[in-house]
């Protein structure tokens, strides 16, 4: 269906969804400021949203979420009586720079809030800490407007253009033209790898190996990744007191990433905080998890890790 790009049809859309437009239409993708016709209060709303199937008033939809999560999350500490005070309540708006509108109950009363940052009004629970949206989207465009400087200073050409912050995009390096995949967030946080190409000559798409080394005096399993041409990083490991338990050969870097990431899903729940860089000089410890944990079967689990991608 062809949209129809009329001002008339366009406040239709926006008046069938309860908003009354108040300044004129830019463009689907523009916030445009509006009146929500059930609540009154005043809303941006986006054509795009609408369009999608979005939110068009946080303020009505707001109350519904928050009166249904109350009515789910009250009875049981209100049977600890672990509720908390209006003071916590307001400590935690506070938190979030938001400043009550409505009455301000225990942690698990809904309030009516506006932010102090931007001016819009939302409803929160001061217990699940639900801080503004608008804001929250503001900042992710921001940051992915700003993406393809930030991969640049790095190095890196981002392949396609940057779809979230989290999630690993597709980057070619500048210097060796290899590509690879990093994420926004770890390119800021610096916890990016370097370029294997460039430090240590070695490609991403030639064969790779994941292993497994018990390091006793610590009492943690530790995987690990390296490529197939020599064991510098396993003789490293052993100097540092780590026995050897298993390792697999995969086809590629990106092949072994993804192992590591799903035995380190795997173990969450054993993952330890006792130990840091003090005990991996080398980097690594992130890697490691409680050896009470049952162990692996290192070649099933690279033929889970790769089935489930197709690869
Ligand atoms: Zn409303
Ligand atoms: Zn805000
Ligand atoms: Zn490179």
């Amino acid at each position: 269906m062809v949209r129809p790009r009329d001002t008339a049809s366009i406040d239709a859309e926006f008046r069938d969804v309860g908003l009354e437009p108040l300044d004129a239409f830019a463009t689907p993708a523009d916030e445009r400021r509006c009146r929500c016709m059930r609540c009154g209060t005043v809303r941006w709303v986006r054509l795009g949203v609408i369009r999608a199937g979005g939110i068009a008033c946080r303020w009505c939809h707001g109350w519904t979420k928050a009166r249904e999560f109350e009515a789910r999350a009250r009875p049981g500490p209100a049977a600890r009586g672990s509720l908390g005070t209006s003071a916590d309540s307001l400590a935690r708006l506070c938190l979030k720079n938001l400043a009550p509108l409505t009455e301000v109950g225990d942690l698990y009363h809904p309030v009516g809030v506006v932010c102090l940052a931007c001016g819009e009004t939302l409803v929160t629970i001061p217990e699940r800490g639900w801080g503004c949206d608008r804001c929250a989207q503001a900042s992710k465009r921001a940051a992915l407007a700003d993406a393809e400087r930030v991969y640049r200073e790095n190095g890196l050409e981002l392949v396609r253009p940057c779809r979230g912050e989290r999630v690993p995009q597709k980057v070619r390096c500048m210097s060796c033209g290899v590509e690879r995949r990093v994420s926004l967030d770890d390119l800021k946080r610096g916890s990016a790898p370097l370029c294997w190409t460039c430090t240590h000559g070695i490609r991403p798409d030639e064969p790779h190996r994941v292993y497994l080394f018990h390091f006793p005096s610590l009492g943690v399993m530790k995987v690990g990744l390296t490529h197939d041409r020599h064991d510098r990083r396993l003789f490293q490991h052993m100097a540092e007191g780590g026995q050897f338990v298993d390792s697999v050969v995969v086809p590629d870097r990106e092949s072994a990433r993804r192992l590591e990431r799903l035995l380190k899903a795997r173990y969450q729940s054993w993952l330890t905080a006792d130990i840091g860089p003090k005990d991996f000089p080398q980097g690594g410890w992130t890697e490691a998890w409680s050896d009470i944990a049952p162990l692996p079967d290192l070649a099933a689990e690279a033929k889970a890790a790769l089935c489930t991608v197709g690869t």
